[in-house]
């Protein structure tokens, strides 16, 4: 998945702290297995690669409830979270490192290709197809979130109780924390050693964080950023980063990219009835805006138990309603 794996087990049982380790690492390498788009033998590859020429492609059951999961989260988010959006991101380079604004005919034969709605799967056999060539299954906004669901699950039936999982900033916990609670910082978009907020996770929670500072290029003083906006195809540019606090890491995952796409607006509205859950947007700084504080928007059910710091200026949904 392109990232770091960091498992904190608290326990007195040195074996059984030992096997609950290993439990967790075990069902991130597993679900690694299956869904990277960065192994060339991967269910998410072959499926890929057999795009557009008719065939099934047989794969793990995991696989297909990846599917199955992600395009309910599409049709949800009105396709605001779409698992097809990777030939569009591929067409901007970010992953490449030689990112470029994409020729317009390059970016619509892309756009051509999105299309939750096309993607078929199904069982028993588990398998999935894509109708055309070119089209992609791209688990970037959600396999992180959903391994640290299965990591937690692991650890657990192994026996650990008091387990925290960190996948690239996908954050799980079971049982209480060190000191009871899981106080988490919040990476500051801008100045990544300074949390800018802190988030209290309690039993079962997961936050995840989508920002602008992954992957992204700079042309004239703009800057374009890995996280896409299906109905246009460019990159959101409103939005430095969003931290999704949920009752498990796969819906974090999903929320935090779907309320980057969404916004403010859209997206206080979209989690104002979800119970356990809250948000908090940091807005991009204008253009040339390098010392004036960023502005943060926090919502949600549960936003009382975000607490933003002092060195950004902060508002509520409530106010970026009214
Ligand atoms: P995250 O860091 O969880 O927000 O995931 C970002 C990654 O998800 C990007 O690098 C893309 O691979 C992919 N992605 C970008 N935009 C979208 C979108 N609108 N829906 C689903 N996946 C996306
Ligand atoms: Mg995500």
């Amino acid at each position: 998945m392109g990232t770091m794996l960091h498992v904190a087990v608290w326990e007195a049982d040195d074996a059984v702290a030992t096997a609950s380790l290993r439990a967790a690492r075990d069902a991130v390498t597993r679900l690694d297995s299956l869904l990277s788009n960065y192994r060339a033998d991967s269910d998410v590859t072959r499926v890929n690669g057999a795009a557009g020429s008719g065939e099934w492609v047989h794969v793990a059951e995991e696989t297909a409830d990846m599917v199955a999961l992600s395009l309910e989260f599409a049709r949800e988010t009105s396709g605001a979270f779409d698992p097809t959006v990777g030939p569009v991101v591929d067409t901007w380079g970010f992953y490449r490192e030689t990112g470029a604004i994409p020729p317009p005919a390059a970016l619509d034969s892309a756009r051509a290709l999105i299309g939750w709605q096309r993607v078929e799967v199904a069982r028993d056999p588990a398998r999935v197809r894509l109708p055309a060539a070119g089209m992609r299954l791209d688990f970037g906004a959600i396999g992180k979130g959903y391994a640290v669901d299965a990591a937690l699950a692991a650890a657990r039936a192994a026996g650990a109780r008091r387990v925290m999982v960190d996948l690239g900033g996908n954050i799980g916990v079971t049982g209480g924390g060190p000191d009871g609670a899981w106080p988490i910082g919040l990476r500051h978009p801008r100045y990544p050693e300074l949390p800018f907020a802190v988030v209290d996770l309690q039993e079962g929670d997961a936050v995840a964080t989508s920002g602008d500072y992954e992957r992204f290029f700079v042309h004239d003083g703009v800057r374009y950023a890995h996280i896409i906006d299906p109905r246009t195809g460019w990159p959101v540019q409103e939005i430095a980063s969003v931290s999704a606090l949920a009752p498990n890491g796969t819906i974090s995952d999903v929320l935090s990219t779907t309320l980057f796409v969404v916004g403010v607006e859209r997206g206080c509205a979209l989690i104002a009835d979800l119970p356990g859950v809250a948000a908090v947007w940091v807005l991009a700084p204008g253009v040339g805006e390098t010392d004036t504080p960023l502005r943060a928007v926090v919502g949600g059910p549960a936003a009382h138990r975000i607490e933003v710091g002092s060195g950004l200026v902060v508002s509520t949904c409530d106010d970026a309603v009214r």
